[in-house]
């Protein structure tokens, strides 16, 4: 077979076949660039486009124009809600248990980070820029990351630099981070990168992170407004259970660190609304209207640096040709539940905004109710680069879903969710549970992987169709009964298939197990830890008051 015709066979056709040494360019250009924006904890209710209460504010009109001509996924979730884990979920297309990224203590080595070897293998030049958090060397082409959670102002950043250590390439910059990281990403594309190949760049801010700290020129937006507050933040007589709770409420000032000053050890009034002439009903009211200021100006930084971004594809012609992704590394409370973080597996914080960008095959201004998950991004991103999802991924492509609205034949129905941390920093129990599109089945077994340090367990069941905020838990209601019992086989299924079924872990399985039923005798059981815990905060609270006097 003649060169041409061997090329007309293969599909490769067109003029560019016909000259000798372009076909590897035209290769090129068959695969699209693709660019993975994240922002840290940058949560769905603070983008316009998902329309939440804060959507009239206006929070992204820049970030909503890929909404706008892309998709935008309004189930989109993480598997472990906080940053490291879901990083690493990206990063392998594997759950937490696999990855073995359970907590913030989490590292990825260089040769686990499956998404850029593969794209590298695929033939893309491969950059990151910005906010890492995975501890080890990123393995990419190119790198320039902060160190660990990294600075809001100035900033030092690590530099890939030939014969220097991952930790003494250290670049210091001045600005504010956001603004730096935008510059960062904007240098590599005007003066390192290759353009006889296609790229793969994820482009991390560390805004809006906790402790938000704006660039000084938010300083005046949003003054004068009051911010919208959801119901939930003061009034929610069914949401919970004994886990989240307490038996008759006797631990709601000790589990959830909160806005107003239910928890006490931690809550925002602490921070922003001191002065103890003030109500509770006032003092919360303060404390939430600074949250949400401090965290919606970070929020602006973001979306004004992506119009820089932005409009430099579009003057290099390279926003059509270039897939582009937002999201956040997970969702964020933002006064629901009278909560502040994320961890939870409430919907603000399980859900990740996704939106994605590709007019070749993407239609604008569409939406879809799919189930997507953070460990899907990967196998996503690889099939748009044209490979196929790795065995060792966990993930499933949903690249088709992005092109046709439609969920392929035995796509998932289910999202799979644990969170590990129990009881840090922010009095989270461990939990974990599953979503699907009308309901969500929350089992808090409550305790550390050694067993130790109880909460008591409990269960939360919501009925997403008739209760979007999951204010109202109707785990013991009797209509339910059948509903919870097939969700609690779906969701052990998930844990047998993703492999979490704690056998690494005797002690807490032990206690999974003897709360599964939740018969008389576990409930009973639940009570006692109940009380048991509160005696244990009581005591401890005393001693810290003694210390305190001496
Ligand atoms: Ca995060």
């Amino acid at each position: 077979m003649k060169r041409r015709d061997f090329l007309k066979a293969a599909g490769i056709g067109g003029a560019a076949a016909l000259v000798p040494g372009i076909s590897r360019a035209a290769k090129a250009v068959d695969k699209p660039n693709i660019i993975f924006i994240m922002s840290d904890d940058h949560t769905s209710q603070a983008v316009g486009a998902y329309g939440s209460r804060l959507a009239r504010l206006n929070p992204t009109p820049v970030i909503d124009t890929l909404a706008k001509e892309g998709m935008l996924f309004e189930n989109a979730f993480c598997t472990n809600s906080i940053c490291t884990p879901s990083r690493a979920c990206i990063m392998t297309g594997q759950f937490s248990i696999k990855n073995g990224v359970l907590d913030l203590g989490g590292r990825l080595a260089p040769e686990n980070q499956y998404l850029a070897i593969e794209m590298k293998k695929a033939g893309y030049q491969t950059a990151m820029v910005g906010k890492w958090h995975l501890k080890q060397e990123p393995n990419f082409d190119y790198y320039n990351v902060l160190p660990g959670q990294g600075s809001y102002h100035d900033p030092a950043f690590r530099e890939k630099a030939e014969g220097k250590a991952f930790g003494k390439n250290v670049v210091k910059m001045k600005g504010h981070s956001s603004d730096c990281i935008t510059d960062i990403t904007l240098n590599w594309f005007k003066n390192i990168r290759d353009k006889s190949k296609p790229f793969f760049l994820m482009h991390h801010y560390k805004a809006p992170h906790d402790m938000f700290s704006n660039a000084k020129r938010y300083e005046k937006y949003l003054e004068d407004v009051d911010i919208p507050e959801p119901e939930n933040l003061w009034k929610q007589p069914k949401f919970g259970s004994i886990a989240t709770r307490g038996h008759n409420d006797e631990l709601l000032p000790y589990i959830g660190t909160s806005i107003g000053r239910r928890n006490l050890r931690r809550n925002y009034t602490k921070s922003w609304a001191k002065d103890k002439s003030l109500s509770d009903t006032q003092a919360k009211r303060l404390a939430y209207n600074v949250y949400l200021k401090k965290y919606l100006r970070c929020v602006k930084g973001v979306d004004d640096n992506l119009k820089r971004l932005l409009a430099y594809l579009r003057k290099e012609g390279l926003m059509d040709s270039t897939v582009i992704i937002y999201t956040g590394d997970q969702g964020f409370m933002l006064g629901e539940h009278d909560y502040m973080d994320k961890r939870w597996m409430y919907d603000e914080s399980h859900r990740m905004p996704f939106l994605i960008r590709y007019p070749k095959t993407i239609k604008p201004g569409s939406r879809s109710d799919a189930i997507v998950e953070n460990v899907d991004y990967g196998p996503t991103m690889l099939d748009f680069a044209g490979v196929k999802t790795p065995d060792y991924m966990q993930g499933g492509s949903f690249k088709s879903i992005c092109e046709t609205g439609k969920e392929p034949a035995g796509w998932k129905q289910g999202a799979y969710y644990r969170y590990w941390m129990h009881m840090a920093h922010h009095d989270n129990p461990s939990h974990f549970g599953i979503r699907t599109k009308k309901f969500k089945l929350i089992f808090y077994y409550g305790c550390s992987s050694n067993g130790g340090n109880q909460t008591p367990p409990g269960w939360e069941l919501y009925d997403l169709g008739k209760d979007r905020f999951e204010v109202n838990n109707v785990y013991d209601n009797p209509e339910y009964a059948e509903i919870v019992a097939a969700l609690k086989g779906q969701l052990a299924a998930l844990r047998k298939k993703y492999g979490d079924t704690d056998e690494k872990f005797p002690a807490m399985k032990k206690i999974v197990d003897e709360f599964w039923d939740y018969g008389p005798g576990a409930r009973k059981r639940a009570i006692e830890i109940s009380h048991d815990m509160l005696e244990r905060k009581k005591k401890g609270s005393a001693s810290r008051r003694k210390k305190k006097k001496k």
